[in-house]
């Protein structure tokens, strides 16, 4: 309360200063503090601020000289969380006829917001679908909009307003749009509507061709429906859209080729990603495969020599699994020692991290849970990740 009072009173003192500069141009001959604003600060100093803020509010007089004031003084309110406060205010300069229509859309605005916080979504989406119409307010009011229609997961919603965003804003939309349709399209694979799935994932890559998620889904929904040839193809699809990804498609694709008895198929492929791209996941996998076909020892030699090229924890925690295998008793607890040491290293390790804000995760989300941004999260490179 203490605090609210320090709050209060500049703000009271400038609202009474105001309240007198006001009286002066109408009676000039007459200058003084006016005898409410000390009831006022009476009220607040009695710690009571309901009646404080009343008295100042009916102290200033709405008009375009002191709409400043109260606007200021509910942003306040809101920024301690005392959102009925900032309501108030903003109904309470709505409701004067001879707002400048300006600044009633700004009071209408703030108000939303005000709505917003106090988890009224429905009587803010009301009054920002109303400012949409204005020519001041617009660009924010769909900001605004998009925001809440996310926290909804209201996609079919989100879509439209960030079409009418990147009309109004002259900024382009299609990555958000693309991930819109992308949650659209797994709440349908939820449900087990695949034709559904299937065409929210075409919108998303209609939307931008370089969209990864769309690309993890459509192989996703082949997978299911034991079309592995047409699965192949989309996991495929993300070396061409963004090849830091390549790591989430190496699992699947084996899937894929396993199913369909192409085991040369998917090492050759395992080899040009690894020629092209470099990456652990790969490498990794390709060594079990050495390993499969012609021994532990190939294995360990290939995984050396890729080592060499490009030092990872990963690589070395394989290294030991191999060596631990075939090793003499006095060494081998050694060994274990490295390998729990290891463990512990590769424990709880991001795999993530935001480009946006440096969010780190262990697994993949499409928007940032920091800074909100989509398709901002990628696999983490170096020594300790990919
Ligand atoms: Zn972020």
């Amino acid at each position: 309360m203490i605090d609210l009072l320090w709050m209060l009173l500049p703000v009271a003192a400038a609202s009474g200063w105001l309240a007198a500069q006001h009286r002066e141009r109408q009676r000039p001959t007459k200058s003084s503090w006016s005898p409410d604003y000390f009831k006022g600060l009476n009220y607040l100093l009695n710690e009571e601020p309901d009646k404080a803020i009343d008295v100042f509010i009916k102290l200033i007089e709405v008009d375009s000289d002191t709409v400043e004031t109260h606007l200021a003084l509910a942003v306040l309110f809101r920024r301690r969380g005392e959102v009925n406060r900032a309501i108030r205010i903003h109904q309470n300069l709505i409701a004067r006829p001879s707002l400048h229509p300006q600044q009633r859309n700004l009071a209408l605005f703030e108000l939303g917001q005000d709505y917003r916080h106090a988890g009224l979504l429905d009587r803010a989406e009301d009054l920002f679908q109303e400012l949409v119409a204005s020519e001041t307010h617009q660009v924010l009011a769909l900001r605004q909009l998009l925001e809440i229609y996310q926290q909804e997961q209201d996609w079919v919603k989100a879509i439209h307003t960030a079409q009418q965003l990147a009309k109004a804003s002259h900024e382009s939309k299609q990555i958000e749009i693309a991930q819109y349709y992308c949650e659209q399209a797994e709440v349908h694979l939820r449900h087990r509507s695949d034709d559904a799935a299937l065409q929210a994932i075409r919108h998303a890559l209609k939307n931008d061709s370089n969209c990864v998620r769309a690309s993890l889904l459509e192989g996703q929904l082949a997978l299911s429906q034991r079309n592995r040839e047409q699965a192949i193809l989309a996991f495929q699809r993300v070396e061409q859209q963004d090849p830091d990804y390549l790591t989430e498609v190496i699992e699947p694709l084996q899937t894929c080729y396993q199913a369909l008895g192409k085991q040369p198929e998917f090492t050759r492929y395992l080899r040009h990603v690894l020629k092209y791209h470099g990456g652990i996941t790969p490498m990794l996998m390709l060594a079990n495969l050495i390993e499969q076909q012609q021994g532990e020892q190939q294995a360990a030699d290939f995984i050396v020599k890729q080592m060499h090229k490009q030092p990872s924890l990963r690589g070395l925690d394989h290294l030991l699994d191999l060596a631990l295998s075939k090793t003499e008793i006095i060494t081998h607890d050694h060994l274990l020692l490295l390998k729990e040491i290891m463990r512990q290293l590769l424990k709880n390790k991001p795999a993530y991290k935001c480009r946006q804000c440096g969010f780190t995760a262990r697994r993949l989300h499409w928007q940032c849970p920091s800074c909100q941004q989509w398709n901002t999260l990628k696999p983490i490179q170096g020594i300790d990740g990919e």
